[in-house]
C-alpha cells in the first residue's frame, strides 16, 4: 500500500485503459461518448456525471503530439531510403496521418476525462 493512498484515491491506470476504450472510467460499461467526439452528461450504467468535464484541447494537443513523434521520423527515413517524389511523400504522409489522428483522438479524450475522473479535477 502506497504511503499517500486513502480511501478517496482512484485507480488511475483502470480509468485511462476504460477511457481509452471510450468507457465510463467509474464503471467501465457504460458508453461515455454520444457519437464520435461528444461526451455523453452522465453514465447510463452508473449515472456517473461527466458534464463538467474540461477536456477542451487537450486531447487534441497530445494527438498531434503522438502522430508527429510517429510519422516525422518515419517519414525522413522514408525519403532518405527510397527518395519518392515530394509530392507523393506529402500526400501519403498527410493521409496517414489523418487515419492516425482520427483514430487516436476519440480514444485518447476518453484517456484524458478518465485521467481527470480519476485526480477529481473540475467537479468529478
Ligand atoms: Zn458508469
Amino acid at each position: 500500500m502506497e504511503l499517500n493512498a486513502s480511501k478517496y484515491d482512484r485507480p488511475v491506470k483502470q480509468a485511462l485503459i476504460h477511457g481509452w476504450k471510450r468507457k465510463c472510467p467509474n464503471c467501465g460499461s457504460g458508453p461515455m461518448m454520444d457519437g464520435y467526439l461528444a461526451i455523453r452528461n452522465e453514465c447510463a450504467f452508473c449515472s456517473q456525471a461527466f458534464h463538467h468535464q474540461r477536456a477542451d484541447d487537450g486531447p487534441a494537443y497530445i494527438t498531434i503530439l503522438i502522430s508527429g513523434h510517429l510519422l516525422a521520423p518515419l517519414m525522413l527515413i522514408i525519403f532518405e531510403w527510397y527518395r519518392p517524389d515530394p509530392l507523393v511523400l506529402a500526400v501519403s504522409f498527410i493521409l496517414i496521418f489523418i487515419t492516425i489522428a482520427l483514430f487516436l483522438l476519440p480514444r485518447v479524450k476518453g484517456a484524458f476525462i478518465g485521467l481527470q475522473w480519476a485526480k477529481r479535477m473540475h467537479g468529478f
